[in-house]
């Protein structure tokens, strides 16, 4: 019995333009002799370097590491030298230069040592680190680290594990190549998945216009000793997208502001999963992909590049043509301009899509808004696009982001049903990137706030513990005198005591010499003998007079 399927609401049909370039083989890419790697390749924070300049590496090695939990590691995709680490232009949206590693590669194309891993004898923990160590990360548009998606958290387990093959945005064919390619690598990393995730519900979706690819997966699936379910999904723009393709298949709708996981449901691209397979069975760090090239050359195809490629390398490998008119990194849908040819191909490159005048035509001048919401249908987030677009258009963020802003996945089908032409996803993106702005001058502004009261806080502490310090000292003190008029009195006491003593003892030397016994004179002649009775007469008067108090008179 076949799967019941649900239909998620508004969607569009543009044309596909898959042919171009789904039914080549998967051509080796050329070995460039710069590759140029930036830092920040996944959401998160950009990894750390670890080489200097004038550095050999090798290929596989890792050049920056991940910096915190949702972070990955960088690797050489070739072996070379490192000739810089600067600032470099990058494939994004702002146009804005990022810190990048510059290789000048050796031609050799040498290898570090890489032995598979034994996951299953591995604790997940440590499993998951070393796939962070190996720049795991998503590589259907978002560039989530997988280390962090394949931690189940306090739930210990993802019941439903969704492998979306998709792939929605016209042009695109690199996951429709992949499964038709590499479907058993692609169901060995399905179980890898299943083992860290405790996952008993596998479904792969596949939209209805690959039919290879699924019966390349279906042959894949028929081989594993788990449960898996290939299931045909109607192909209908942005089915492909993660929160549709699990209302497609279960029925069951991600609330605003959450994620799936936050329903039990985690989904990975397939070619996150075929690059989970290269990691593990063959310790092989995520330095490739398949991309798309197309649009406007002469052979359109997927090649397998290197992380650090230049573009212009692979729209030269697939035939330049006159008449270029800009390149999109994504599809028509979703793509993102590129400021120019030199800007490498990083984690989250699925297409180089060329653009010319005939096959994209320059919109016409964009009109008033005539309210006809025909947008509000189109939109697959059941959005209100007309009304976001006015207050994207006044500034008045507030309320876009009560009109759920945030919830908008710029798919792009309100801007391509709208009869006025409106560039809607440039407002909404310009909308986003002022409301991140802000947020983060306010928490530049909260943390200076917080410093400065911080600060405030210390001094008045300090000021406070240095008068309670004085107050301690202030009141021994105080306790110190109260204390001395006793001390005194007690040492006044001992002084007198002493005074005391010292009086007695001269008291009893000058009793016992008034009371020297008389000298024996008899044997002196009696002139001397009269003589001394003399002397020891004017003797004692002196004493009788020194013992008598003077008289008024007598003083001086
Ligand atoms: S489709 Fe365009 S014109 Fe119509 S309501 Fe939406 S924004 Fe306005
Ligand atoms: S770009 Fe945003 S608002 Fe427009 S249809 Fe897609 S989800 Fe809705």
């Amino acid at each position: 019995m076949s799967r019941e399927l649900f239909k998620f609401k508004g969607g569009v049909h543009p044309p596909e333009h898959k042919a171009e370039s789904n039914g080549q083989p998967i051509h080796p890419p050329p070995l460039p002799r710069k590759l140029v790697i930036p830092l920040r390749q996944h959401i998160g924070n950009p990894a750390k370097p670890v080489v200097s300049v004038g550095d050999h590496v090798k290929k596989g090695q890792m050049i920056a590491e991940a910096d915190g939990y949702i972070s990955t590691a960088v690797h050489a995709s070739s072996s070379g030298i490192v000739t810089a680490i600067d600032m470099q232009p990058v494939p994004h949206i702002s146009g804005l230069p990022d810190l990048c590693i510059t290789l000048e590669t050796d031609g050799r194309d040498e290898w570090i040592p890489h032995d598979p891993l034994d996951y299953q004898a591995m604790a997940p923990a440590d499993l998951r680190m070393r796939l962070r160590d190996m720049g795991l990360a998503g590589l259907g548009g978002a560039v989530f680290p997988s280390a962090v998606k394949l931690d189940p958290g306090a739930a210990q387990t993802f019941p439903t594990l969704i492998i979306n093959g998709g792939e929605c945005e016209p042009w695109i064919t690199c996951d429709d190549v992949l499964m038709r390619h590499h479907a058993d690598e692609t169901l060995q990393g399905v179980a890898i998945m299943r083992h860290l995730l405790g996952s008993t519900e596998i479904l792969i979706g596949i939209e209805d216009n690959k039919p290879e690819a699924i019966a390349a997966m279906q042959a894949a699936a028929a081989k594993v000793d788990f449960a898996v379910e290939v299931v045909m999904v109607p192909a209908r723009y942005p089915g492909g997208g993660a929160k549709q393709m699990i209302q497609t298949l279960t029925g069951k709708q991600v609330p605003s502001g959450k994620l799936s996981n936050d329903i039990g449901i985690q989904v990975f691209n397939v070619g996150t999963t075929y690059a989970l397979a290269r990691a593990v069975h063959h310790g092989e760090p995520l330095i490739s992909r398949l991309v798309t090239v197309t649009g406007h050359v002469l052979r359109p195809q997927n090649v397998e590049v290197l992380i650090g490629t230049p573009m212009h390398t692979l729209i030269t490998l697939a035939g330049e043509r006159d008449g270029t008119t800009g390149v999109l990194m994504g599809g028509p849908m979703m793509g993102v301009p590129m400021p120019n040819l030199d800007v490498p191909v990083v984690k989250a490159t699925n297409c180089i899509l060329v653009k010319s005048a005939e096959l994209f035509p320059p919109l016409p001048k964009a009109l008033p808004c005539i309210r006809c919401t025909r947008c509000a249908d189109a939109c697959p987030a059941e959005l209100q696009p007309q009304e976001l677009y006015r207050f994207a258009k006044a500034a008045d963020f507030g309320r876009a982001q009560e009109y759920h802003l945030f919830d908008c996945i710029e798919c792009g089908c309100c801007s391509y049903v709208c009869p006025s032409h409106i560039p809607l996803v440039d407002f909404y993106r310009y909308a986003k990137g002022e409301i991140w702005a802000r947020e983060k001058e306010k928490r530049a502004a909260d943390l200076a706030r917080e410093r400065h009261e911080f600060r405030l806080f210390r001094q008045e502490r300090e000021k406070k513990e240095k008068a309670e310090k004085l107050a301690a000292k202030a009141q021994a003190k105080r306790a110190e005198l109260a204390a001395a008029p006793a001390a005194e009195g007690a040492a006044a006491s001992a002084a007198d005591a002493k005074k005391a003593l010292i009086a007695a003892a001269l008291a009893r030397a000058q009793a016992k010499k008034a009371e020297v016994t008389p000298k024996n004179v008899d044997h002196l002649p009696p002139d001397t003998q009269h003589e001394i009775e003399e002397i020891e007469a004017r003797r004692a008067k002196i004493r009788e007079l020194a013992r008598k108090p003077l008289e008024p008179e007598d003083k001086p």
